[in-house]
């Protein structure tokens, strides 16, 4: 891709405690650790941080507009970043994953941001359609080469641009509307992909991230395993995914519950698209449409041997952590109200301001506090196509609780 000019190079040095995480692998540079800079710069340029000896750092995206300033491409040796130094790259993420999945999954990420060397940039597959979800505009003057790429190395029926809402604006003013395709000409809204042989909708064009959980394949896959003549209770169930693993898992039946018309209905769809499966077919499904946090308060009215908690984040921000912690720990309190003995709760977080130390923690605690017995199976973090490689890059963690048979409370 293009390179800038020697003589108009942004050149930044930063403070000590930066350039010893940057020189640790750290992906961030915060504009307050800048410490010098040779001119202004303009979202969407590269920057190269020269250390107190004047050596080459690293080189990254700038980005004038975010706090997060520069986003790490490569720290080390001095590198071009050239066309063949971004195809290495991409195949690099590329054949990292093609080992994971096999035909009967063709829905995950190709590339996952910072973790694979793509800072604020994600990839993900869902059949034939790749999507593709733009976390800052400083992207977006790479667009078109990285495009072309993309057609070269994955060779997509269709590339859906996605963006996030701080970055929408720029990329509007640039031409590139958010669910827009730049790549192939379908205006399906919804695509069809599969997950360990079970068949997806994605919502490519408007869904939350990039339209569909694709973070929670294991943890889904896990529970099939648990499942077996169950009756499943899926807390924040959004399109189903937990309740058609337990279902082909042999679950008697499964009820969703979302505060959300719109994610019923696409799991109903889901639990259409999997009819021909005898299994799915053959379990009950009832849908439940309230907020959770107030229906799990109620007293219960039936019990189940299978909750699973898995609410959308709950500390957007650092200043909600405290009582997002609170929040967990209520509605794990809450939530194996409705075990019964012998049951299994799944509780999951994926806020990444919330620790998974102060999550497990959280849960462990409120189910201390029920009384009843409960052994602790397991607890998971991300996937291999999630990997965080960084702190900050942590956000999801489960935990697996399986309350003793003998219990009565
Ligand atoms: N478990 C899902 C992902 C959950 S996403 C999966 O495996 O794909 C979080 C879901 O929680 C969304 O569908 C959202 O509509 C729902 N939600 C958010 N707030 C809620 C609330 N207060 N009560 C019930 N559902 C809620």
């Amino acid at each position: 891709m293009t390179e800038p000019q020697p003589s108009r190079l942004l050149r930044l040095r930063v403070a000590p405690a930066a350039e010893r995480a940057v020189r640790a692998g750290h992906p961030w540079v915060y504009g307050d650790s800048i410490r010098e800079q040779n001119r202004e710069g303009q979202t969407g340029e590269l920057g190269v941080i020269y250390d107190a000896r004047d050596r080459f750092l690293a080189i990254g995206l700038f980005d004038a507009d975010s706090p997060l300033r520069l986003r790490v491409l490569h720290a080390g040796k001095p590198v071009r970043l050239d066309l063949d130094w971004w195809r290495t790259r991409l195949q690099s993420a590329i054949e990292r994953r093609r080992a994971w999945f096999d035909a009967e999954t063709t829905g995950f990420r190709w590339i996952h941001g910072e973790n694979d060397g793509w800072p604020g940039l994600v990839l993900d597959r869902y059949g034939d359609t790749l999507v593709l979800k733009l976390y800052t505009a400083a992207w977006l003057p790479l667009l078109t080469e990285l495009t072309a790429l993309i057609r070269d190395e994955l060779a997509p029926q269709r590339l859906v641009f996605r963006v996030s809402r701080n970055a929408e604006v720029v990329a509007r003013s640039t031409g590139l509307v958010d669910g827009h395709n730049l790549i192939g000409d379908s205006s399906d809204e919804r695509v069809v992909f599969l997950e360990n042989g079970l068949r997806f909708e994605a919502e490519v064009v408007r869904g939350q991230k990039t339209g569909f959980f694709l973070d929670q394949r294991e943890n889904r896959q896990r529970l099939e395993t648990f499942a077996a003549g169950a009756d499943v209770l899926n807390v924040f169930s959004f399109s189903g995914g937990f309740s058609l693993y337990a279902a082909r898992g042999g679950a008697r039946s499964v009820t969703d519950l979302d505060i959300s018309a719109h994610a019923l209905a696409q799991a109903r769809r889901n639990v259409a698209l999997n009819q021909t499966h005898p299994r799915i077919a053959a379990a009950r499904h009832e849908q439940v449409q309230a907020d959770a946090f107030e229906w799990l308060a109620e007293a219960p009215p039936r019990q189940f041997d299978v909750v699973v908690l898995d609410p959308p984040s709950l500390a957007k921000r650092e200043v909600e952590r405290a009582e997002a912690i609170r929040a967990y720990e209520r509605l794990a309190a809450h939530g194996l109200r409705w075990l019964r003995p012998g049951g299994l709760l799944l509780a999951a977080s994926c806020s990444a301001h919330v620790s998974d130390g102060e999550f497990f923690q959280a849960v462990r605690g409120a189910t201390r506090r029920s009384g009843r017995p409960f052994e602790e199976q397991m607890t998971t973090g991300h996937p291999s196509d999630h990997a965080a490689t960084f702190a900050e890059a942590k956000y999801l963690k489960a935990i697996y609780l399986r309350f003793s048979r003998n219990s009565t409370r």
